[in-house]
């Protein structure tokens, strides 16, 4: 991956969900581009794997540390370890999500709490726990990666685009508290990107997706990680609070 535009040299980033696809993507930019790097995945084993590849590709730091976002707790832990090992955190991108697809009338409970607790208070749980740090620090970038469907809404996913529409709000709540501290917050929209996550989606919806998109084709996660990286780069100092649509025109507000 080009990563000529960027330097991170010095920086420390932590990427939730970095174990594979977007996630994976923007810590391999991260690190390519010189910056040490945590990835954060529920699955230890991958976790593992993706760090070690992107250590040995890079030549940087780039550890795993496995855990679950929806637990506020080991969040905690997540934010007292990185102040140990690292003394500091510059970028933290909040990229952990699930879906759980069904019409509300057929929709779980289960599938609404487990949906809401990791997309959207996993980003609140991991903002929580390194805010003192950057704000003490008056340097952060926190960029959460949130949905079309959060902004436009999409059928059967009740849960998600609530979650991921509530990551808007925290974004520019967040954004607003942090300001003058040197700490920018912000948020990238990606459309439809070929990860495990829409693996299983039918056909007649993809088809539907793609014909909804303006440029006729689905984006890759590299993609997404460019508008990650251009958000913590130095060059995006005075932007905060705002959602980068990164969907091929998908949606245009
Ligand atoms: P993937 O399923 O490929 O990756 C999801 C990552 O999140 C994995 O590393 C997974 O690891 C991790 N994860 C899931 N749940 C948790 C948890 N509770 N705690 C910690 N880590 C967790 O999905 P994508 O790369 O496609 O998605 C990344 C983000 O982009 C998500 O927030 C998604 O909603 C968003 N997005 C994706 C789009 C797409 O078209 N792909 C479109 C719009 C937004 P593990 O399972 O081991 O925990």
């Amino acid at each position: 991956m080009d990563t000529t535009n960027f330097t991170f040299t010095n920086r420390v980033a932590l990427v939730t969900g970095g174990s594979r696809g977007i996630g994976r993507a923007a810590a391999e930019l991260f690190a390519n581009a010189g910056a040490s790097v945590i990835i954060v995945s529920r699955g230890q084993e991958q976790a593992e794997q993706t760090a070690n590849e992107i250590a040995t590709a890079s030549g940087q730091k780039v550890i795993a540390y496995p855990l679950d976002v929806a637990d506020f707790e080991q969040t905690q832990a997540l934010g007292k370890f990185v102040k140990a090992e690292f003394g500091r955190l510059d970028i933290l991108v909040n990229n952990a999500g699930i879906t759980r697809d069904e019409l509300l009338m057929r929709m779980s409970e289960q599938d609404w709490d487990e949906v809401i607790n990791i997309n959207l208070k996993g980003a609140w749980n991991c903002s929580k726990a390194f805010i003192r740090m950057m704000m003490k620090a008056r340097y952060g970038r926190i960029i959460n990666v949130t949905s079309v469907s959060g902004q436009a809404g999409q059928m059967g996913q009740t849960n998600y685009s609530a979650a991921k529409a509530g990551m808007i709000g925290l974004t520019k709540a967040l954004a607003r508290e942090v300001a003058s501290r040197g700490v920018t917050v912000n948020a990238v929209a990606p459309g439809y990107i070929p990860t495990k996550l829409t693996a299983d989606l039918p056909q007649e919806l993809i088809d539907q997706i793609l014909s909804a998109t303006p440029m006729g084709r689905m984006g890759t996660p590299e993609e997404v990680a460019f508008a990650i990286a251009f958000l913590a780069s130095e060059g995006a100092s005075y932007i905060t609070g705002q959602v980068i649509g990164v969907d091929g025109g998908m949606v245009m507000m």
